[in-house]
């Protein structure tokens, strides 16, 4: 009874991790740094289960620690879980016993099955639910510490202890592992619907609630230099469909959203705003310089051409753009884009007006 509490208290500790490191997954932050953060508190949940251990005969301990520290390791990797081991140890230590030499042994094979299991067990084994019960069973082998104890303690604890500490492995793998694999599931989802409702399917680039979205948040940036908004629509699209079909129209569409990607500079933003119109906001950026990118993306659309099925198929570009000091409104500078947009349209097509600065 004490022992099935005891190991229920550190599961459920090790459950309230897993939540805990859900939310982790949807913050921000480098991977490397999630993890250790992790195996630090890992670490916690593996002191609390040695201070409050199963007493075996004098001095020997029985607990989740090996369960912790296995588990920390397959899920967390060995840096992160290196802190889970060494907080362990330290704890151990500290509760003295002739149980030392063999608790410290038992840890180590836990960590190393840990690290065994993610490298090369996990990925050769198609059913989760089986690569889980491999992990409990492998970090179950830290039973082997065993041998480290005095004779008669060893036979005392295999027989009192042994089976249902196996058991308890398999079963905290199982639960821990399954708690673990949810909120990665559910974390990747997220991310995943998120960027789905931020970008364009076709191009991959910004859609126009998400550019929105950046501009405003831009544009209340300190700019002493000012900010150009460019409309770029490509030239007699309809006629580019209609010589080759709508999806040669769509490679097209997709190789002149990497054009703009590679021709803008770091921090532009570019969006694809409609059917064949796109829209490249420049932060930070003098009129001179907002024109001479104009012109330049201009010239690439006109110079790449896109090879179909062995033929070239070229494309020329209209670019209206708006320069401006301040913040204004996005539908202001669009609007003015457009005017300046259409006068290059009027005016032969394959050219770069701007509206006048503001
Ligand atoms: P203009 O030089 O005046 O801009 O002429 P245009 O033909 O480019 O302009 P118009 O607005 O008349 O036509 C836009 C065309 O873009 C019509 C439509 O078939 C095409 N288009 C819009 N969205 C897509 C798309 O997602 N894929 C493809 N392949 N074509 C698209
Ligand atoms: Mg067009
Ligand atoms: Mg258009």
């Amino acid at each position: 009874m004490n022992g099935t509490m005891h190991f229920l208290n550190s599961l459920g500790v090790m459950a309230l991790l897993a939540i805990f490191y859900g939310s982790l997954l949807r913050r921000r932050m480098t991977d490397a740094l999630r993890k250790a953060v992790m195996g630090v508190l890992f670490g916690g949940a593996a002191a609390i289960a040695v201070l409050q251990p199963i007493h075996i005969g004098s001095g020997v301990l029985v607990d989740a620690r090996n369960l912790i520290i296995g588990c920390a390791c397959a899920f967390f990797g060995p840096l992160g879980a290196s802190a889970t081991l060494v907080t362990a140890a330290i704890v151990r230590v500290q509760a003295g016993g002739v149980g030392i030499p063999a608790g410290l042994a038992s840890m180590m094979i836990a960590y190393l099955m840990g690290a065994a299991w993610e490298q090369s067990v996990r990925s050769r084994l198609n059913s989760t639910l089986v690569s889980f019960l491999a992990l409990g069973a492998m970090i179950s082998l830290s039973l082997l510490g065993i041998v480290l104890l005095p004779a008669d303690v060893r036979m005392k604890l295999l027989s009192e202890i042994g089976l249902f500490s196996i058991g308890f492995n398999l079963l905290g793998a199982v639960v821990l592992g399954s708690f673990i694999e949810r909120e990665r599931r559910h974390a990747a989802r997220e991310s995943r619907l998120s960027n789905e409702a931020k970008t364009d399917p076709l191009t991959g680039l910004l859609n126009r609630r998400s550019f929105q979205e950046r501009y405003e948040r831009q544009v209340q940036e300190r700019n002493r230099t000012g900010s150009a908004l460019l409309v770029v629509d490509l030239d007699h699209f309809k006629d580019v469909n209609d010589a080759n079909g709508h999806d040669i129209g769509d490679i097209v569409l997709q190789s002149v959203g990497r054009l703009l990607n590679e021709t803008v500079r770091q921090g532009d933003v570019v969006a694809r705003i409609g059917g064949e119109e796109f829209v490249v906001f420049l932060p930070n950026t003098e009129l001179g310089n907002a024109r001479l990118l104009a012109e330049r993306i201009r010239q690439k659309v006109q110079g790449a051409g896109v090879e179909v099925d062995g033929r070239q198929i070229t494309i020329t570009t209209s670019v209206g753009g708006h320069w401006h000091h301040g913040i204004v409104d996005l539908a202001v500078a669009l609007k003015q884009a457009d005017i300046a947009l259409y006068r290059a349209k009027e005016g032969g097509r394959n050219r770069v007006e701007f509206g006048p600065a503001v």
